[in-house]
């Protein structure tokens, strides 16, 4: 059989995001047993440096086995029982994600709903709090990638805490992108995906838990309905008596591992300023291209970018040009944005401004093609970029 052989893309649709060579050679290292001391030792590790990240001193900070969607699982399944009620902010389909989870775990969901776009208010949240007194937890998504919206969160934790209530945070295309903050901010729970912002392949969700969490979740009623995301069991294997639960994917932890370092080499905070300024640049290049940002400014996630699909121009060609003539991936739109605008994502090594460069220059020639020409972003990309740096 012929060997394995796969095209080499530029991925800046909304994840996964570009790996670096690093990382990718990580993951060849040879293989060890998840119970190696050589192993656990790079276990503790990747919880000590996904704490920094994350923003808290949880000592329940880890990956769980599974794309960012097992952390919504676990998360979901440990702290929600039958006839809870759970208040979902729905401002797209990642909202609509956890209530449909929150829903088949038997929860009473309460939706806030919002149009694609905006964000849910403070005062929408305690309004809606104040007419379900007996709200046991408050699920929000941090980083909406199917609209490109960085929703705050001052003043939710006291707003939620006041009531009893948990507070819940989808942080999967914040985490390594953007400051999350959980102990500042009072988030309970929060949780992650590797294939994003951290820059590692997809297979892996940081979750990091609180205090205020594991009280509920050893006070509860019944056992969590899942063998697999038994959170209490799997902290056995991160604690002292180190109990084999499952197999750790340790191919995939070296990545993350090897991810992380380099995240702590670059620094935090620059690692959050690179992904800011090129956000802001590509932002200003589309602009001058003619193209409408869907978000204003000042909600504008700078992780993924959402941009209207001019009248007339063909989604799905456009598309298929950037990825066959020009090795580039980006996204459509998704729910009732679905054909109407482009995803762009900014995330992790895919955070440069030379990739943004070639996007927006095959783009600029993919429209062309098309018939729908538009001006240079490149300019205005290049000066933007220059600006914000002398921040
Ligand atoms: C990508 C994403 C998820 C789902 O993560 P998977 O790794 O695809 O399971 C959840 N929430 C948000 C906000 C995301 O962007």
């Amino acid at each position: 059989m012929p060997r394995l052989e796969v095209p080499e893309r530029l991925l800046l649709g909304p994840g996964p995001s570009p790996v670096s060579e690093r990382v990718r050679q990580a993951m060849a290292q040879p293989l060890l047993g998840h119970m190696d001391p050589a192993f656990l030792a790079i276990v503790d590790r990747v919880q000590e440096q996904l704490r920094l990240v994350f923003g808290t001193t949880n000592p329940l900070t880890f990956p769980v086995s599974g794309t960012g969607s097992a952390g919504m699982e676990m998360s979901l399944l440990t702290l929600v029982e039958p006839g809870d009620v759970v208040v979902v902010v729905q401002q797209g389909v990642f909202g609509q994600r956890l209530a449909d989870a929150a829903q088949r775990l038997g929860a009473e969901v309460v939706s806030i709903s919002i149009p694609f776009g905006e964000i849910c208010t403070v005062e929408t949240l305690t309004e809606t709090l104040h007419r379900h007194p007996r709200v046991r937890l408050v699920a929000v998504v941090k980083a909406e990638t199917s609209t490109g919206v960085l929703q705050p969160l001052e003043g939710w934790a006291e707003a939620v805490h006041e009531r009893g209530a948990l507070l819940l945070v989808d942080t999967v295309t914040a985490l390594g992108g953007l400051p999350v903050d959980v102990d500042a901010m009072g988030v309970d729970v929060a949780f992650s995906g590797t294939q994003k912002c951290l820059a590692a392949p997809p297979g892996l969700a940081p979750i990091t838990v609180g205090e205020r969490a594991l009280e509920r979740i050893r006070s509860r009623e019944r056992q969590a309905p899942s063998w697999y995301f038994d959170l209490a069991a799997i902290s056995q294997y991160l604690g002292q008596s180190r109990a084999y639960h499952h197999t750790a994917p340790v191919s995939m932890v070296y990545a993350l591992a090897e991810a992380l370092n380099m995240i702590m080499e670059e620094e935090l905070d620059q690692v959050w300023a690179r992904h800011r300024r090129v956000a802001e640049a590509l932002w200003a290049g589309l602009e001058a291209m003619d193209l409408e940002m869907m978000v204003p400014r000042a909600h504008r996630l700078p992780t993924v970018a959402t941009v209207r699909i001019p009248d007339g121009v063909d989604d799905k060609r456009v598309r298929q040009q950037l990825l066959e003539d020009y090795q580039i991936e980006i996204a459509g739109g998704l729910g009732p944005w679905a054909g109407k605008i482009w995803r762009i994502g900014v995330m992790g090594q895919g955070a440069k401004i030379s990739h943004m460069m070639t996007l927006l220059n095959a783009l600029g020639e993919v429209l062309h093609a098309e018939g729908s020409p538009v001006p240079s972003g490149l300019t205005a990309l290049e000066k933007t970029y220059q600006k914000a740096g002398q921040r």
